[in-house]
């Protein structure tokens, strides 16, 4: 079952940057897919049409089997569906307390506020952010912020899990715990999405992976087809 497909999807900002030209990309349910290329290649461009925030320009993105409505409530499931974890925290936390923060996906679906603070106190645990719950979110580390990040998004259950640049900015340590943390969910049965720009870990960890260049998919397959001849 294919979860995320985009249909030749080209993109062009409106300031006529060309980010992405008939791209052809694949999630397969309960798989991890990761796309490599280097900066300014158009991953963030990508995830950005995988829950509706960017509409392409031309072409189709078909989620759960369904073409993408850019109506404002079928954006709204898609959203509860497929959560995306930004490159920069910066971009995605702004209440005044981590628990607020990750409160609020979960809070917007209108979940009744003991299931909201269940499900703020597993995210926590699993990223290992807890005792952070009454931190301002701007006083973190950059690895705390990510985690913290990726706890907002778990909070929401997603279907599915994209994440741009996951271990970017992060020792090895800290970037070898996330994607444990993103293997066990994994094992889990969550579909992961992933981007990065180094040849790190997350490839080997990948089903599949996709190398994009100048808004082109230029190479895809597993790990070790793709990276035979390099
Ligand atoms: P990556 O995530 O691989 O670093 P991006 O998707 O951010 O690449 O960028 C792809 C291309 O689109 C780049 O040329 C970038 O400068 C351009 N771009 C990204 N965001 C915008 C924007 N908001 N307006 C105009 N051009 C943009
Ligand atoms: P990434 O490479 O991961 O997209 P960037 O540092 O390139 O991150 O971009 C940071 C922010 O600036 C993003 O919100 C992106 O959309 C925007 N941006 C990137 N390139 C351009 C551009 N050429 N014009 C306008 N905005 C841009």
């Amino acid at each position: 079952m294919k979860v995320i497909e985009t249909k030749d999807i080209t993109y062009e900002y409106p300031d006529g940057t060309k980010a992405l030209e008939k791209v052809n990309f694949m999630a397969e349910e309960g798989k991890i897919v990761a796309l490599l290329g280097p900066n300014g290649a158009g991953k963030s461009t990508l995830f950005l049409h995988f829950n509706g925030i960017l509409r392409p320009s031309s072409g189709a993105v078909v989620i759960d089997g369904e073409n993408v409505n850019y109506n404002k409530k079928e954006l709204m499931k898609i959203r509860q569906k497929v959560g995306i974890v930004f490159q920069n925290p910066d971009d995605q936390l702004f209440a005044p307390t981590v628990v607020e923060d990750v409160a609020f996906g979960p809070m917007n679906m209108g979940l009744p506020k003991d299931e909201v603070e269940s499900r703020v106190k597993e995210a926590l645990s699993r990223v290992g952010m807890e005792g952070f719950e009454k931190k301002p979110p701007h006083h973190l580390s950059g690895g705390q912020k990510k985690r913290v990040a990726i706890a907002g998004i778990l909070a929401m259950k997603p279907k599915i899990m994209v994440l741009d640049e996951p271990t970017s900015g992060l020792d090895p340590k800290g970037a070898s715990q996330i994607l444990r943390l993103l293997y066990q969910l994994n094992t889990e049965g969550m579909t992961i999405v992933i981007s990065t720009h180094d040849v790190d870990l997350v490839p080997i960890y990948a089903s599949k992976v996709y190398i994009i260049s100048e808004g082109k998919i230029i190479k895809q397959g597993t790990a070790s087809e793709v990276f035979e001849d390099v």
